[in-house]
This record gives structure tokens, C-alpha cells and sequence, in this order.
């Protein structure tokens, strides 16, 4: 199998989002799929004013957060400039590229009428390069690349298959700005070849950049790599997925109580299907075994937050599922307070409302009431007659109870119930409502159990000191 370099290349121009963390997904997958395989990870900051030291943090963090570890240092764009400078200088100098010194007008003149197709030729300066005054200029240009007019030319991309563009259908880019600052058309070229990269993958939002950049690696007689452009995925309206969404941001999810495994699993089955399996679940081992990007649809995909929720819960159900809440709740202050006050209560807590949570963080509501110690009932509800009735013969019962455990307690419920001929609502119902203020929850012996049997009696107390 040939050694593949692949990479991710975020701008750090904000927080890592699931479309960035997919892609990222992706190159980690296709990399890891033999030994010898490398996955680089390069801060592209040349945007300078948009650039920001917490985006770098927020994507490094949420990289290593996902398991998705990069191979050697990170690759920081900016710190590279004089490099892209020498590249574009050889450029100049073999003449596959020119300095340009065409003012604002004329340029934005171009644009417009490359914009209502008056020109058919996107090339913007079609001047300077054969003015010889300008091209010995040393200084007020900028650097544009000199890509051809004639011919076609075609790019056999994974996802997309070959695609051909008229060359006049590609502008002769800046690679130098007047500043002689690289852009990132040039940097990414120069910094993917000196880094080795021979597989790009990438969201097809890069597509037609890939036309424009191949002319630089050709000039400069580099190995072209190889293309997979990636569709980008949507919202379920349709819609580029964002903030109206709900939480796109990794570490957001994260703070949500989203387990990486779930975020994982969901990305992964957005265009591309684990064959023959009739589980949606996969890991991230059998996901390097089975994947290939050959495979995936060449169409956008639906991000769905129902089916992140479903993964989520089924991974919260595991084994591992009740590590996961406790480094959670370690590292929230508040949930941290509980965890140090009745560790064996929260690990309860979760077990029992496990199979209904979506997310970590639906517990908290849960978790303040049974920890509230000026629990009060909600006096504002009435309950049946029926079961004032039996409520103190209840009470006195389970006041016995010496084994207070869920066995114990289902069984004296059981019988209870049976002796006295009554339905289980008409006892159930209430007893939750006294105990949680709520008459949804988990069984009552199951809350028994999470209350221990003093907080239990007490909170039940409550109703007969009405
Ligand atoms: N820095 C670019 C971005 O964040 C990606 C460039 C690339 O992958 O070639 O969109």
C-alpha cells in the first residue's frame, strides 16, 4: 500500500464545527488505515485579522478531544511566509508569473464584466505581464500567477470523478499581495508539497480552487497529489449546517455531554454506509477497517440531531457509559460538589435515568433535586383520596424495611399492592410526585434507592405534616 500523507487545514477563524470535524475524521481515517501513513495538521492564519489564537486552541482541542491525534508538530502557516515568497520569486523568475500594477478601478471594472459574462475570460490583468517597465519593478506590485488561456483542464478527483474546466474559466490569482504577503492560493500549495501531502481531502467548497492551484505545483514541477473533494453537510432544512441548528461546535457538544463516540459514528455514516451491517453503531476501530472514501456519496448529506441524540444514548448505555459521566461531572464545579458529597447516589442517578437521556447534561435538572437538602413538595397539587387512604399504611411499611435495596423494596411495593387490592398508579403516581415534584420519572423503588431510605421517609414525611 503506498505511504499516504493527508492533512487537515483549518483557518483559525473560528470554532471547530462537525462539518470541520468531519473532514478532519476523514483524513485521520484514511491515514491510519496502514502503519506507514501520516495525518499533518497545519493552521492556515493567514487571514490576519480574522485569525485567532482561541480558534487554534478551540481546534486543537477539540481534535484531541475526538482522539483524532496529528502526526508531528503543527504546521502554522504564517510562520512560513518567506517561503512562499522564494516559491513565488521562482515563479517570476521561470515567467509563470507576472507583477501586477492595475489599479482598484480597472480591477473592479474586470470583475464586473467577468460578472455579467461580458467577458468570457476570467483573467483580470492582461497587461502588465508583457510590459517590461512593470515586470522590472521592485517594488508597489502585487504577484499574479500566469495560468493559460488555451486548453482544458481535467482533475481526476475520488469523490468527484474527472471534471474538466476551460482554462479561461481560471483568473490569474494574487500569490503575493502589494505588502508582498503570500495568500493562502500560494501558502497552501507550498506548504502541502514541503510537508509531502499526496492525498487532499477536503470539503468541495475547495473544488474549484484545486483548478487554479494545480498550475502552481505545475510550474513548479511538483507531483500533483491526489483530490477528494468531500460534500459538505447540511441542516435538515436544507441549509448549510450553522448555529441555527442547535450546537455545532465540538467542544460545545461536548460540554453538552455528547460522548465523542456518538459524534464519531454519526459523521462518519454521512454519505457512506457500513456494507452488509445492519447496526448503524460502529467504532472507530472497525470504521478504519471498513471505510473507503471511494465509497462516499458525491452528494450533500443530512446532519441529523435526532440520530446524534440516538447514537449518544446508545453509547451512554455501555459499559463505559458511567466513565463517561463521572469525568464529565469531574469536570463541571457544580456536578464535581455532588460527585465529592455522595459519589454512589450520582452513579444512581445515572444508571437509572441512563436509557432516557439524550445527553449528559439532561441529567442536571434530575441531579438538583435529589441533592436538594430544603427539598419541599410542590403543595400546589392535590392528590386522590384513594390515596390518602393508604399513603400512612405505606409509610409505616417501608419504615421496616431493613435491606433497603431495589429487590426488598419492589417486592414489599408488590405485595403491598396486592393486599391492599389497589392499581399501581393509584400508589406510584403520587409517591413519585412527593418524592421528585414530577409525576414522570423512573420507578419509585428505583428513586427509593437513589434517596436512601432516611431522605426518603423524610421527604414522604412531608405530605403527612400537611
Ligand atoms: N484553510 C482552509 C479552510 O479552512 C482549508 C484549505 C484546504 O483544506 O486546502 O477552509
Amino acid at each position: 500500500m503506498t505511504m499516504l500523507k493527508t492533512r487537515f487545514a483549518p483557518s483559525p477563524t473560528g470554532n471547530l464545527h462537525l462539518g470541520g470535524a468531519r473532514t478532519a475524521l476523514i483524513n485521520y481515517i484514511v491515514s491510519k488505515k496502514s502503519a506507514s501513513s501520516k495525518f499533518y495538521l497545519r493552521i492556515e492564519d493567514t487571514d490576519h485579522e480574522r485569525s485567532k489564537q482561541e480558534y487554534t486552541d478551540n481546534i486543537t482541542n477539540s481534535l484531541k478531544w475526538l482522539g483524532l491525534d496529528w502526526d508531528e508538530n503543527i504546521q502554522v502557516q504564517s510562520k512560513r511566509s518567506s517561503r512562499h515568497q522564494e516559491v513565488a520569486k521562482e515563479l517570476l523568475q521561470k515567467k509563470r508569473a507576472f507583477k501586477c500594477v492595475c489599479s482598484e478601478e480597472k480591477i473592479t471594472n474586470q470583475r464586473k464584466l467577468i460578472r455579467e459574462n461580458k467577458n468570457y475570460s476570467k483573467k483580470i490583468c492582461t497587461e502588465c505581464k508583457d510590459d517590461i517597465d512593470i515586470q522590472s519593478k521592485d517594488r508597489d506590485y502585487v504577484v499574479r500567477l500566469d495560468v493559460p488561456d488555451e486548453g482544458n483542464l481535467k482533475i481526476n478527483d475520488t469523490i468527484q470523478g474527472d471534471v474538466s474546466v476551460a482554462n479561461l474559466q481560471l483568473d490569474d490569482f494574487i500569490l503575493l499581495r502589494k505588502d508582498q504577503s503570500p495568500t493562502y492560493m500560494l501558502s497552501v500549495v507550498v506548504d502541502d508539497h514541503d510537508l509531502g501531502i499526496n492525498y487532499i481531502i477536503r470539503g468541495d467548497d475547495h473544488f474549484i480552487n484545486t483548478f487554479r492551484q494545480y498550475y502552481i505545483y505545475k510550474f513548479m514541477n511538483w507531483d500533483v497529489p491526489q483530490y477528494a473533494h468531500i460534500p459538505l453537510i447540511h441542516g435538515e432544512d436544507g441549509t448549510k449546517l450553522s448555529k441555527r441548528h442547535g450546537a455545532v461546535n465540538i467542544l460545545d457538544l461536548k460540554k453538552d455531554g455528547y460522548l465523542k463516540e456518538a459524534i464519531i459514528n454519526n459523521l462518519i455514516l454521512l454519505g457512506w454506509s457500513n456494507n452488509n451491517e445492519k447496526s448503524e453503531t460502529i467504532d472507530l476501530k472497525e470504521i478504519i477497517e471498513n471505510f473507503e472514501i471511494s465509497n462516499l456519496s458525491k452528494s450533500s448529506s443530512i446532519f441529523s440531531f435526532d440520530k446524534l441524540d440516538f447514537f449518544n444514548n446508545f453509547y451512554l448505555r455501555k459499559e463505559n457509559g458511567i466513565k463517561e459521566f463521572i469525568n464529565f461531572c469531574e469536570s463541571d464545579i457544580e456536578l464535581n460538589k455532588y460527585l465529592q458529597k455522595d459519589n454512589t447516589k450520582m452513579k444512581n442517578i445515572f444508571n437509572v435515568y441512563k436509557k432516557d437521556i439524550k445527553k449528559i447534561s439532561d441529567l442536571n435538572d434530575s441531579i438538583k433535586v435529589y441533592f436538594d437538602e430544603n427539598y419541599k413538595i410542590n403543595k400546589t397539587e392535590k392528590l386522590s383520596s384513594e390515596f390518602d387512604i393508604i399513603f400512612k399504611k405505606f409509610l409505616n411499611l417501608i419504615g421496616e424495611i431493613d435491606d433497603w435495596n431495589r429487590d426488598n423494596i419492589q417486592i414489599i411495593i408488590n405485595d403491598f399492592l396486592k393486599n391492599n387490592k389497589i392499581k399501581f398508579p393509584v400508589l406510584g403516581k403520587p409517591v413519585r410526585f412527593l418524592l421528585i415534584n414530577s409525576y414522570q420519572g423512573p420507578s419509585i423503588s428505583d428513586i427509593f434507592v437513589i434517596l436512601g431510605k432516611k431522605d426518603t421517609i423524610d421527604r414522604l414525611n412531608q405530605y403527612i405534616g400537611d
